[in-house]
C-alpha cells in the first residue's frame, strides 16, 4: 500500500510545491477551537469574527429578488456589467478622487479574489512585495503561491507606518507594496501625510502599490484618503474595494479592483478562466447597494458604540493595553503583561471563559498581540467583558 502523508493526495500523487508552502488560516484555527467546544455543548462568545453582524439592507436584498425574478441568471461579461463598473468608477471619482472610467474597472466574487488576481498578474517567482504589518494574513499566502517573497516590515508602537523601515526594505527585487488603511487587525487607519510618503517611496522605486480599502466606509472620525488619488499614482495602484463590509454582503462574494486598463485586463484574464464572472444578480443587487438611499450609517454609528465601549471597559483590565482605533470593526491590544504568548491568552480566554479571540501570531509575529472583534451585540461584549475579567481574577492577570 502506498503510504499516505498530509503532502499526498493518493496513490503517490503529492499535492504541488504552491500548496504545500500555502499556510492554513490562523482564524479558521480559531473557529476550529470553537467549533470543538461548542459541540460539547460549552456557550462560545464570538469575538474572532471578521464580518458584521447585521443583515443586508432590504433594497439590496430586494434588488437581487429582482434579478433573479427577471431572469437576470446568466453569464455576465467578464469584466462585470457596464452599469455596474459605470457606477463603481463614479463612486471612486466622486468620492475617493481616483482618475478612472468604467474600463479601469474589474467587478470580482468578493474583493480577496480582486487581490488574488491583482497579485497573481504582478508577481513573479522571486519578486519580493513589501507588507507593512500588523497585516491582514491572507495577503502573505497570495504572494507565496504567486511564488514571491514575502518583506514585511514592522509598524511603528501606535501603528503608524514605519517609512524609514519601508525604504529600507525596498531594494531591487521589489515589485510591490500592500496597504490596507482602515487595517485588520489594528483599525488603523492612515494619514494622508504617511500616504503621501509612502507613495514618494514606491514612486522613487517603480513598484506597484495594491491599497485594500474595504473598512473605508467603517470609519469613526477623520478622513481615509485613497493613495491611488495623489500625483503620479494613478499609473501604478491597483485600488481594491467591495461590498462585503460596509453592506453587510460577506456571503454574497462581490468585491472589485481599480487600476491601469492593462493591469485590469491582466488581472481580467485570470478572471475569465477561474470564475468566469461575478453572479449576474449579486452585481444588480451591488448596484443597487451604490445608491445613496441605501442606509449604512446605523451600522457604522452602531460600530462606534461598541468600539468606544471596549475601548473604555478593556484597559480597565491591567494586563490590556488598547490603542483607540479610528476604523474597521477590531481592536488589537497588547496583551504582554500577561506574560503569556498571545495564542495562550487567547486559549485561556476561550477555555476558560468561553470567549474566542484571534491570536496576533498570523498578522505578522505580534505575539503580544490579540484581535478582538466587536462585530457582536453590546450585550455579548458585555457579557465576554464580566468573562474576560472573571478569567483574568482568577489567572491573578486583572
Ligand atoms: N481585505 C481585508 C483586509 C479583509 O479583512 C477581508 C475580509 O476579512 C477582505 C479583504 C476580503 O473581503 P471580501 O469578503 O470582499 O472578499
Amino acid at each position: 500500500m502506498i503510504p499516505v502523508s498530509v503532502n499526498v493526495w493518493c496513490h503517490g500523487v503529492s499535492f504541488s510545491r504552491r500548496i504545500m508552502d500555502l499556510k492554513e488560516s490562523g482564524t479558521l484555527k480559531v473557529l476550529d477551537k470553537v467549533k470543538a467546544l461548542q459541540s460539547k455543548g460549552v456557550n462560545i462568545i464570538q469575538l474572532d469574527v471578521g464580518e458584521p453582524d447585521f443583515n443586508t439592507p432590504a433594497n439590496i436584498v430586494k434588488a437581487a429578488e429582482n434579478a433573479l425574478e427577471n431572469g437576470f441568471t446568466h453569464y455576465t461579461p467578464s469584466t462585470g456589467i457596464p452599469e455596474l463598473r459605470e457606477a463603481i468608477a463614479s463612486k471612486l471619482s466622486n468620492e475617493n478622487k481616483l482618475d478612472v472610467k468604467k474600463e479601469n474597472i474589474l467587478v470580482t466574487p468578493g474583493s480577496k479574489q480582486a487581490l488574488f488576481y491583482a497579485i497573481m498578474a504582478i508577481i513573479d517567482k522571486g519578486d519580493e512585495v513589501v507588507i507593512p504589518t500588523p497585516a491582514w494574513p491572507s495577503y502573505m499566502e497570495m504572494v507565496t503561491v504567486a511564488g514571491g517573497k514575502v518583506r514585511e516590515v514592522k509598524a511603528e508602537e501606535d501603528f503608524a507606518l514605519d517609512i524609514e523601515g519601508i525604504k529600507r526594505t525596498i531594494n531591487s527585487k521589489s515589485k510591490l507594496l500592500v496597504l490596507n488603511s482602515p487595517n485588520n487587525p489594528t483599525g488603523y487607519v492612515y494619514s494622508k501625510d504617511e500616504l503621501k510618503s509612502v507613495a514618494e517611496v514606491a514612486e522613487d522605486a517603480g513598484i506597484y502599490v495594491i491599497s485594500d480599502e474595504i473598512y473605508e466606509k467603517i470609519l469613526y472620525s477623520g478622513a481615509c484618503s485613497s493613495i491611488g488619488a495623489l500625483p503620479g499614482m494613478s499609473e501604478h495602484t491597483v485600488t481594491v474595494n467591495g461590498f462585503s463590509k460596509t453592506y453587510a454582503m460577506t456571503g454574497w462574494r462581490i468585491g472589485y479592483a481599480a487600476a491601469p486598463k492593462s493591469v485590469i485586463s491582466a488581472m481580467n484574464k485570470l478572471q475569465q478562466h477561474s470564475a468566469s464572472c461575478p453572479a449576474s444578480f449579486v452585481q444588480k443587487a451591488a448596484l443597487e447597494a451604490l445608491k445613496p438611499e441605501t442606509a449604512v450609517d446605523p451600522m457604522i454609528q452602531e460600530f462606534k458604540r461598541r468600539r468606544d465601549y471596549l475601548c473604555e471597559a478593556l484597559p480597565k483590565l491591567k494586563v490590556f493595553k488598547v490603542d483607540k482605533p479610528r476604523g474597521a470593526f477590531y481592536v488589537f491590544p497588547d496583551i504582554s503583561r500577561s506574560g503569556m504568548t498571545s495564542e495562550k491568552f487567547c486559549d485561556l480566554l476561550l477555555e476558560k471563559g468561553g470567549v474566542s479571540t484571534t491570536p496576533g501570531e498570523p498578522f505578522g509575529n505580534y505575539t503580544s498581540n490579540i484581535r478582538i472583534s466587536y462585530a457582536n451585540s453590546m450585550k455579548n461584549l458585555q457579557e465576554a467583558v464580566s468573562r474576560m475579567t472573571r478569567v483574568l481574577e482568577q489567572a491573578g492577570l486583572a
